[in-house]
């Protein structure tokens, strides 16, 4: 008022203004009253409002409480009187925080007139609040006057608004980073919202979807779209749809398979879907790959040669391939469920179990070789190979086993075995019995042998031995081969397995004649050595028709080789063997012969130089030298017996003994042999006699007659020697194809133990049977080696001390007629003489004057010339020469050129070849240059007398 603008008035205008002024002071006063009235009522209503007011409240000045109220003392501990005159400071928890408080607030009371600000206060318990403060300056023109403040305790609230933003911000990481798309739209489609896998999956910035329609967008092919459609109504309802598939099309050009699910919400009132979209495309392919690899299991499992088997956890069949069908024989109906026992034979059941614990117990994988059973009840060979089946957790939820049917490898490794094994056998084992005997058990593993036998086939002989044979029924050791099954097999060379049916149709046909028990299936291998059959192995049942099948016949014959290579490694071994022992026994022999042909050289010597001495003397009388001549021959002829031998002998040994074959009648040498041994037989008290088989004419046989005369004079000659009381028989008889001697004597025997040894050679004096007779002990060697020659065979029958009969056989081949002069029969016959003219070329007096001797009984007309020329000569002028005897080695012309000479003039006589070369060669020579014969020197009268004899009857 103070400053109202001066104006000129009147007085009545002063009064009248006066009085309105009085009345308006009057009015004042009224007015003041009222205003103190109105004052004193606001400040009551200030004060009650102070007191209730929900906030804390109060005034300060010069930042001093000057008034509170109960609520400040509520929010901050302190009591009204407490904080009446004291500093704001004690609410603050720094300095710093205090004067920053004061001055932001200043500063925006400055501004705004007003100020606040969330701040901190510490409370009388120093708990911290937070609190709201606002303050307003009591006189907005002087700050002086202080300020009025509220404060509000919103410790409470901000926890709860940050609780709530935290939760806010969680929802908000969770929906923007979860996995799948997440996002919202109205039921018109409009897209609200979405996250960051939701941008990914579409490949577009949510900015540029956002307010536009799923509708309006190229996400969805039609048909998907009519689904969202429905699916939105679904939702307007508030039902959940879904998950349904659908193909979207991705901003970036893709096509990929999704699945939506959505929700029906309801936000500030406003119904909302909330959907949850996924990418199948990677689960598609998992499915893919699953279904892939389930495809290549079911292929692996099926079309494997193993047996894939798995088992639970009570050891029970749950999963059973083809391969398994086919090893066990059982199909998967049949198997599933089944215990593990129907594969597995009673003896490995305990075995099994071992295994199974060790693979559930210790979760150990196993592999291991088993005996199974086959569904037919054929036990066989497989490798296991096991494992067990684990969950996440460790535990085993099954087994899974793979088996190969290794039957066929173990088996060929066995028979390998068994092949090596026999072939070592052969060392191990010294003679055949045992070595065959260790073959039996060698091939019991894989052949059932009870019933076992080798028999040994000899060519020679056309027989069977059988060095081993193990039955149940029977006990042979040789049986003829007759029309045996061996027989069957060595015959047809080939392996025979033959049941009771096929045995009983070899039969009826005529191929085979049991020999033994009837068997109820017989398996016979041929044994082969280089394509020869040498034998046959055999095994037979009893009782098991089915004991031996094809594959045993395959595998018999595939060890067959092996056991035929021991067999005979064996027998080689055995026969160098004997052959060494026959060595040392024949070196043994030789020596012991040596010194006893020493003895019998030096006998016959020591009388003939000692005979020959004594003949020297002039006064002999004429019998004495007569008996001392005779000494002298006798001895000569012992001399030339042992030298004949030992060349003989020799010639075999040499293999140089040849055949020489002729028709002669044998009857003819019976005779010559009866009349050359009657006189010695004589002197010796004994009767001779002798018997022939076959009728003069029928008796022409081709052989080589030398050695059946050999033969003949060695047993009869034996005969005689080894018989001093009692007779001698001898003569021929003749079955099929064979002629057979005997001859037959009533002395000393020969033991039984040594009916063999006599055949060998220089076997004699080692018998000790004939100490007191002369002999070296060859005569029966060389008898046995021409017998053998001949193709035939000796043997003897006897018994000791009570006589012995000698038999041999040769092949009966019939011989030719014979011209007369060959047919003319060969006797000495000393009463009729045929007068011969003889010539003889020899150069030798000594040998001259033997001739003379022998031949005077049929010849009184003896020429004896001393060489080849004057032989010619003499033949020549004489030219009535019946025979002429040759030496072949002679000084001017030799025996050849000599007879070469009289041959080309004379076909017909006849010259007997001598030579001191006793070789059968020698022989040969002679007859192809012209001789009609040869006679080795020295001369036996027996043997000249022969071979003249061949030509003229004398
Ligand atoms: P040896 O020159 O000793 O007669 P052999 O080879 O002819 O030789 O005979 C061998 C042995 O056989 C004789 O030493 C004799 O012991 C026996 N022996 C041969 N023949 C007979 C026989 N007829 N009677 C008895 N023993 C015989």
């Amino acid at each position: 008022m103070t400053n109202k603008p001066e104006v000129n008035i009147t007085a009545s205008e002063e009064i009248a203004l006066l009085k309105k002024r009085i009345s308006e002071l009057e009015n004042l006063e009224i007015k003041r009253d009222e205003v103190i009235r109105i004052l004193n009522e606001r400040d009551d209503t200030l004060k009650s409002i102070f007191r209730v007011a929900p906030a804390g409240m109060g005034m300060i000045r010069n930042r001093i409480f000057i008034e509170t109220n109960p609520l400040l003392s509520k929010i901050t501990g302190y009591s009204h009187e407490e904080l009446l005159g004291k500093n704001t400071r004690i609410l603050y928890t720094t300095h710093k925080e205090y004067e920053s408080v004061g001055e932001e607030h200043y500063g925006q009371i400055t501004k705004h007139g007003i100020g606040s600000s969330e701040i901190i206060w510490k409370r009388k318990d120093e708990t911290l609040i937070d609190v709201l403060l606002l303050t307003t300056p009591i006189d907005q023109q002087n700050l002086q006057k202080g300020f009025t403040f509220t404060a509000l305790d919103i410790t409470e609230q901000k926890r709860a608004k940050a609780a709530l933003q935290s939760s806010e911000e969680r929802l908000k990481v969770i929906f923007e980073h979860a996995p799948d798309s997440i996002y919202l739209c109205d039921l018109k489609g409009h897209i609200i919202d979405g996250n960051i896998a939701a941008e990914k999956m579409i490949g577009q910035p949510k900015d540029e979807l956002l307010g536009k329609s799923i509708f309006d967008l190229n996400f969805l092919n039609q048909k998907d779209l009519i689904k969202v459609s429905k699916m939105l109504e679904k939702n307007a309802m508030g039902l959940k749809t879904g998950p349904d598939k659908f193909k979207l099309n991705t901003k970036r050009g893709e096509k990929i398979s999704i699945e939506i699910t959505a929700y029906p919400i309801e936000i500030d009132k406003n119904k909302l879907v909330l959907g949850i979209a996924r990418d199948l495309t990677e689960r598609i392919k998992a499915e893919e790959l699953n279904r892939e690899n389930e495809q290549r299991m079911a292929f692996h499992v099926n079309q494997t040669p193993l047996a894939v088997i798995e088992w639970d956890l009570n050891f029970k069949v749950k999963r059973w391939n083809p391969a398994a069908e086919h090893i066990f024989g059982y199909s998967v109906a049949e198997a599933e469920g089944k215990h593990a026992s129907f594969i597995i034979p009673e003896s490995e059941m305990s075995h099994m179990n071992q295994i199974w614990m060790e693979i559930t117990l210790l979760k150990g994988e196993a592999k291991k070789t088993n005996k199974n059973r086959h569904k037919n009840g054929n036990i066989i060979v497989c490798d296991w190979y096991n494992t067990p089946l684990m969950n996440e957790d460790g535990d085993i939820i099954a087994v899974a086993s793979h088996a190969l049917d290794v039957s066929e490898r173990v088996r060929a490794e066995e028979i390998q075995k068994v092949i090596y094994n026999i072939s070592n056998a052969v060392n191990s084992n010294d003679n055949l019995t045992k070595l065959i005997s260790h073959i039996q058990k060698e091939l019991t593993p894989i052949i059932d042998t009870t019933n076992f036998y080798i028999a040994l086939y000899n060519k020679e002989t056309d027989s069977l031995s059988l060095p081993f044979f193990a039955d149940e029924k029977d006990q042979f050791t040789t049986f003829p081969p007759g029309k045996s099954l061996t027989a069957y097999v060595i015959k047809s060379r080939k392996t025979l397995l033959a049941n009771h049916n096929t045995i009983q149709q070899l039969e009826q046909s005529g191929e085979i004649e049991r020999i033994g028990s009837d068997s109820k299936i017989w398996l016979g291998v041929p044994l082969k050595i280089e394509n020869e059959v040498i034998g046959v192995l055999a095994v037979q049942s009893y009782s098991d028709p089915d004991a031996y099948s094809e594959a045993d016949m395959k595998m018999l014959e595939f060890v067959s080789d092996q056991i035929s290579l021991s067999i005979h490694r064996k027998n080689t071994e055995l026969g160098i063997t004997r052959a060494l022992e026959r060595a040392t026994e024949s070196d043994r022999l030789k020596s012991s012969f040596l010194a006893n042909m020493s003895h019998e050289i030096r006998t016959p010597m020591n009388g003939i130089l000692g005979f020959a001495n004594l003949l020297k003397n002039d006064k002999l009388s004429e019998k004495d030298r007569q008996q001392y001549i005779h000494i002298i021959e006798k001895s000569g002829n012992r001399m030339l017996g042992i030298i004949n031998d030992l060349i003989d002998i020799s010639k075999i040994e040499s293999g140089i003994t040849e055949l020489i074959l002729s028709d002669f009648n044998l009857n003819n040498a019976l005779d010559y042999i009866y009349s050359f041994f009657k006189p010695e037989a004589e002197i010796k008290g004994l009767k001779l006699s002798y018997s022939k088989a076959l009728v003069a004419e029928s008796a022409l046989i081709k052989s080589d007659s030398e050695k059946i005369y050999a033969i003949l004079i060695n047993l009869v000659k034996n005969a005689i020697k080894y018989t001093a009381v009692g007779e001698i028989d001898f003569g021929y008889s003749v079955a099929n194809d064979f002629i057979r001697f005997k001859i037959k004597d009533t002395g000393i025997g020969i033991p039984e133990d040594k009916h063999e040894a006599i055949f060998n050679r220089f076997v004699q004096a080692n018998l000790k049977l004939s100490s007191s007779f002369e002999g070296v002990g060859l005569g029966l060697a060389i008898t046995k080696a021409y017998v053998e020659l001949l193709g035939g065979k000796i043997w003897i029958e006897s018994e000791h001390t009570k006589g012995s009969t000698f038999y041999f056989e040769i092949p009966y081949i019939k011989g030719e007629k014979m011209k007369n002069t060959e047919e003319q029969q060969i006797s000495v016959n000393e009463t009729v003489k045929s007068k011969l003219k003889i010539l003889i070329a020899e150069d030798d007096v000594i040998n001259q004057k033997l001739f003379s001797y022998i031949l005077r009984d049929i010849s009184d007309d003896l020429t004896i010339t001393d060489n080849g020329a004057e032989a010619v000569k003499e033949y020549t002028e004489r030219n009535d020469i019946d025979i002429i005897l040759m030496d072949l080695k002679m000084p001017k012309m030799d025996g050849y050129t000599a007879t070469r000479i009289i041959r080309e003039k004379d076909k017909d006589i006849k010259i007997i070849a001598l030579s001191a070369f006793a070789m059968e060669t020698d022989r040969k020579k002679a007859l192809e240059n012209g001789f009609n014969d040869y006679v080795s020197k020295p001369i036996k009268k027996v043997e000249l007398y022969k071979a003249i004899g061949k030509y003229f009857d004398i």
